[in-house]
């Protein structure tokens, strides 16, 4: 053989040996991490033998930092740049890839590349290996890389686990995020005192309803509540006790709406429905049994029973006059409703004269 061939022999021989303990540390193959590893696989630079060897048997981490480090000790001082050439030469001729390998290797490659950063470490491992396969690979070459391959994909496949790990942690953070902010939501429509909807809410689902209106070519319905002499009961049995019957004829009046329509409260002792697809007489009918049923409830308040009424106004959702009047008219038709003597409800239909102050 002749002292070329013999050195391209052994050139390969070290190659074969240091490309696929690079490729399992994941040590990037570039021109002076190769030499490095050449080196040391050639063992005539004992001083860098010694040092790596020492170095594995810790279990050092042969991160981009530690391979600057020897390569300016080892290398640099003593002007072995050339030498970094010639290398990058041999790993032009390591390149030449077998094509069937390849063609196998290049779509998984490809694909897990696409999967995530340490499936991008895998896949680089894998190109390392097919770069490592060369024309007239001996078995126990293909040996080696087989369980090189093999060792990327263990580790590839605990990776995969933590990042599954990651994301079903990262899901549920999403998903308890998700539910604090349904819940937050829900909180800002809902009505402490009484659990009910509340102003937020109302003016909210009443442009949503006009809007549902509109799309249907449909009417709804308005009814606006409000508790007669409800000022006796705070002053009667103080604010607490007022607070309890206001939670009372809550309750009741959304028990009849139920199906039908949904109750707000629309401001201190005033409630309203919006009642969908029902209009001005149908709501009336609906704001009627809600009516009767507060004025059939036996309110104990200290072994004493007292008689709290509603009175109501119903106004009709169409599209005329917009929101402000529509809600204009239901609140005249409450108006008349008070005026005419309370525990009443009235629609703006019996609007024919302007409404008595009260
Ligand atoms: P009317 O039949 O004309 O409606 O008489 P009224 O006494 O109900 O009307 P007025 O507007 O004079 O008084 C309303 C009362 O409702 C006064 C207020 O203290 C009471 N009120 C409003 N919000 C609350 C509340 O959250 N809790 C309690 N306990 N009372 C409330
Ligand atoms: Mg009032
Ligand atoms: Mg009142």
């Amino acid at each position: 053989m002749s002292a070329r061939k013999e050195n391209f022999a052994r050139s390969t021989q070290i190659a074969r040996a240091a490309i696929p303990f690079m490729s399992e540390r994941a040590i990037p193959i570039t021109p002076t991490n190769y030499l490095i590893w050449y080196e040391y696989y050639d063992g005539r630079k004992i001083e860098l033998k010694e040092e790596i060897d020492q170095l594995k048997a810790r279990n050092a981490l042969f991160d981009e930092d530690l391979h600057l480090d020897l390569y300016r000790r080892h290398f640099e001082r003593t002007g072995e740049e050339e030498l970094v050439d010639k290398m990058a030469g041999e790993m032009a001729v390591l390149d030449k890839v077998n094509n069937a390998a390849q063609r196998i290797l290049a779509p998984i490659t490809e694909d897990l590349a696409k999967l995530s950063a340490h499936n991008r470490n895998y896949a680089e491992k894998l190109s390392d290996l097919n770069r490592s396969i060369s024309d007239d690979d001996s078995a126990e070459n293909v040996r080696q890389i087989v369980r090189t391959l093999q060792a990327a994909t263990d580790e590839a496949v605990r990776e995969n686990r933590s990042v599954g790990d990651h994301l079903s942690t990262y899901r549920q953070s999403m998903d308890d995020l998700r539910q604090s902010l349904y819940k937050a939501m829900a909180d800002a429509r809902r009505d402490d005192l009484t659990g009910i909807a509340n102003r937020r809410a109302f003016n909210e689902d009443f442009a949503g309803e006009i809007e549902w209106v509109k799309r249907q070519g449909a009417v709804s319905g308005l009814v606006i509540f409000d508790i007669d002499k409800f000022k006796r009961i705070n002053d009667t049995y103080g604010h607490p006790v007022g607070d309890n019957a206001l939670v009372a004829i809550a309750t009741i009046v959304s028990h009849v709406l139920l199906g039908a329509g949904r109750l707000y409260r629309f401001g201190g002792e005033e409630f309203a429905a919006l009642i969908r697809g029902r209009g001005a007489e149908d709501a009336r009918k609906l704001a009627e049994s809600a009516r009767k049923a507060v004025e059939a409830n036996e309110f104990t308040i200290r072994g004493k029973v007292e008689a709290i009424t509603i009175s109501g106004g119903v106004a009709a959702i169409t599209l005329d006059g917009g929101p402000a009047n529509i809600l204009k008219r239901a609140d005249d038709a409450l108006y008349l409703a008070k005026s005419s003597g309370r525990n009443v409800i009235k629609t703006e239909g019996q609007l024919d004269s302007p409404p008595l102050p009260h």
